[in-house]
């Protein structure tokens, strides 16, 4: 059964390790983060963007699969699924469809109205039990084709989102969507520490974990980071091995062309990304 992602924060929160959300794009996707955190008894976090959300033929569509594969695959480690970088329309369509946890991102509106509007999620979502995931200080990096470079998010913005009684947060730390620049300038673990300082116990999310270094990850879960969003990382892994099946010909070898042996590779390549990912967040054996 899919739960909120309150739980497992406040105990990584406690434990000084932090908890991965993995994006989902297919079955493929979706089956191979599972079993990896069913293998590693770890606690884990299934994102999905409402263009994989599309993509996947809607959130019912998503909600059917993941829940028909927790019971037909004994998934008994806590898995919450989340809509990631959510609009508030689609937070709502998400709510419905039976999504545990939302983000909803109201960076990109005047702090007045991402409060007005988070405030109505936090009253909803308290009334059913999910987690609400808000953000501040918009994060940079592509997405939807715009390219922006990592903002800090005001510490004071925080307090004000994180009093309305959000389950986490995310916020600017000059993090990046995407692959990182040769030139980006790192995290700012002040603005991190300030902002954990005005926050209190609230779990931190860190956006963009593709390629921020080891310790720079380290350094963040232990100022207060209890969620790691990891996307990209996932993609490349996954688009790296099906090259090399391909490019091997092991596609015109036998019945190499069957989707199910020409996808395994990439689905290898995924459930060792996320094995590495659990292993340096710290959440293995955690579940
Ligand atoms: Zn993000």
């Amino acid at each position: 059964m899919l739960v909120s992602a309150k739980e497992m924060l406040t105990k990584a929160k406690e434990g000084h390790y932090a908890v991965g959300q993995f994006n989902i794009n297919n079955l493929e996707w979706t089956k191979a983060i599972l079993l990896t955190a069913q293998e590693l008894n770890s606690p884990v976090i299934l994102g999905v963007s409402e263009g994989a959300g599309k993509y996947m033929c809607g959130y019912k569509t998503v909600v059917g699969m993941v829940n028909g594969m927790l019971e037909e695959l004994n998934i008994t480690v806590p898995v919450a699924l989340h809509l990631d970088h959510g609009s508030y329309e689609g937070a709502l369509k998400c709510i419905e469809a039976g999504f545990s946890s939302v983000m909803f991102d109201g960076s990109h509106y005047p702090i007045e109205e991402n409060i007005e509007k988070t405030k109505a999620l936090v009253a909803l979502t308290t009334e059913k039990g999910l987690s609400l995931e808000a953000e501040v200080g918009s994060i940079g990096g592509e997405e939807d084709g715009v390219i922006g470079a990592g903002e800090c998010a005001d510490p004071n913005e925080c307090k004000m989102i994180a009093d309305l009684g959000v389950t986490m947060l995310a916020a600017g730390i000059g993090n990046i969507h995407g692959k990182y620049p040769a030139n980006w300038p790192g995290l700012s673990f002040e603005t991190l520490e300030v902002v954990q300082q005005k926050t209190g116990s609230m779990p931190l999310v860190l956006h963009g974990g593709t390629g921020i270094p080891e310790d720079m990850i380290k350094k963040a879960i232990s100022l207060g980071v209890s969620k790691i969003n990891v996307n990209t990382e996932c993609q490349l892994s996954f688009a790296a091995a099906t090259r090399k099946y391909i490019e091997e010909g092991k596609d015109q070898q036998g019945k190499g062309f069957d989707p199910r042996k020409l996808l395994a590779p990439g689905f290898e390549a995924i459930k060792a990304t996320v094995k590495e990912k659990m292993e340096l967040f710290g959440s293995v054996n955690k579940a």
